[in-house]
This record gives structure tokens, C-alpha cells and sequence, in this order.
């Protein structure tokens, strides 16, 4: 028997992951991907991409105005990411608890076997990103990935 409120407690959940310019170019992509897998998550849509001014702005709009935000796009827009959907029941808050707090450099102290711990190096150079909201996961994987169940919209950027 389906219990409806059981069943809606465990919906599966999409959520936005990138692994940053830094991530992709110290060759931690297979690593981050084999946590991402151990740890029960599919990824059902993944590209790598050269993000650019534009679309690097757009993404971070959050964060426009803050004195960091220039740093953040040349960061960004370094080199090559690895985007990726990951799916999942809880998929979402799972996976900020797996990548960690922000400043790695603190993950390392605070959270040593998160992703940002084992592959970051401080509070800018975190290695990978995740959405912060079922809202913000929508947004973020239509971005990048358009409709991702009949393909309409799919920004094909500078698909690498
Ligand atoms: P996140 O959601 O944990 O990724 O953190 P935020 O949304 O607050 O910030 C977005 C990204 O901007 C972070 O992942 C870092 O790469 C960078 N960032 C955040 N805060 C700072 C800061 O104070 N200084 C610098 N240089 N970069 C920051
Ligand atoms: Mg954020």
C-alpha cells in the first residue's frame, strides 16, 4: 500500500552540481563523480562547458553587488566546469551536506570528509558548487539544461 505522506516525503529530487575551474583543472572530476555515486545520487544529465562573462554573471546575480563578485567571475570563467544533474530522494540539502561550507579551508577543520574539504583549497577556490534550494536547483538545472525531460530551451552555450 502507498502511504501518500510517506510517498511524498521521499520524492525523488533534482539538484544542480558544478565542479568549478579549479576542480576540473587538479583532475578531481572521477574522484567528486565516485563520491557522487557512492553516496546514492544518479547523474542524469552532465556537460562540460567554458563559461563566459554572460553567463557566469547570470548564474551568480545573487551575488552582483558584493565586493567579492568580480573575483567570482574571472574565477568562474577561468576554465572548463563539469555540470551535472544529480537525482535523488532529498537530493538537494544532501548535496550541500556532502560538499560542505563554503571556505574550505574551515571544511577541512570542521567537515574534513566533505568534498569541499577534500578539494578545495579556500573560500573562493571551493571546488564545486550546489544549489541551495529546491527553487534554486529548479532554476540553476533550466539554465543550463533547459526542460530536461522533453529538451526544449537547452542552452547549448559553449558546450565543449
Ligand atoms: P555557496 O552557496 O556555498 O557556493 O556560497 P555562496 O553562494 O555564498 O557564494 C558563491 C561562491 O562565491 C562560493 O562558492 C565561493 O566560490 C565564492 N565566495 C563566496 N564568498 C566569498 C568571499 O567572501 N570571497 C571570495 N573571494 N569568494 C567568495
Ligand atoms: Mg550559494
Amino acid at each position: 500500500l502507498l502511504c501518500p505522506l510517506l510517498h511524498g516525503s521521499r520524492k525523488e529530487e533534482k539538484t544542480l552540481a558544478i565542479i568549478k575551474p579549479d576542480g576540473v583543472s587538479s583532475h578531481y572530476t572521477n574522484k567528486i563523480k565516485a563520491v557522487i555515486l557512492e553516496s546514492g545520487f544518479a547523474i542524469v544529465r552532465e556537460k562540460i562547458l567554458q563559461l563566459d562573462e554572460g553567463n557566469a554573471t547570470y548564474f551568480y546575480s545573487e551575488h552582483s553587488g558584493k565586493s567579492f563578485f568580480p573575483r567570482l567571475i574571472t574565477y568562474m570563467t577561468s576554465g572548463p566546469v563539469c555540470l551535472m544533474v544529480l537525482e535523488k530522494v532529498n537530493a538537494v540539502s544532501d548535496w550541500r551536506t556532502l560538499i560542505g561550507p563554503t571556505d574550505a579551508r574551515k571544511a577541512k577543520v570542521s567537515h574534513p570528509t566533505s568534498i569541499r574539504a577534500m578539494c578545495g583549497v579556500d573560500l573562493e577556490r571551493n571546488c564545486v558548487h550546489g544549489s541551495d534550494s529546491r527553487e534554486s536547483a529548479a532554476r540553476e538545472i533550466a539554465f543550463f539544461f533547459g526542460d530536461i525531460n522533453t529538451g526544449k530551451g537547452d542552452r547549448k552555450h559553449d558546450e565543449l
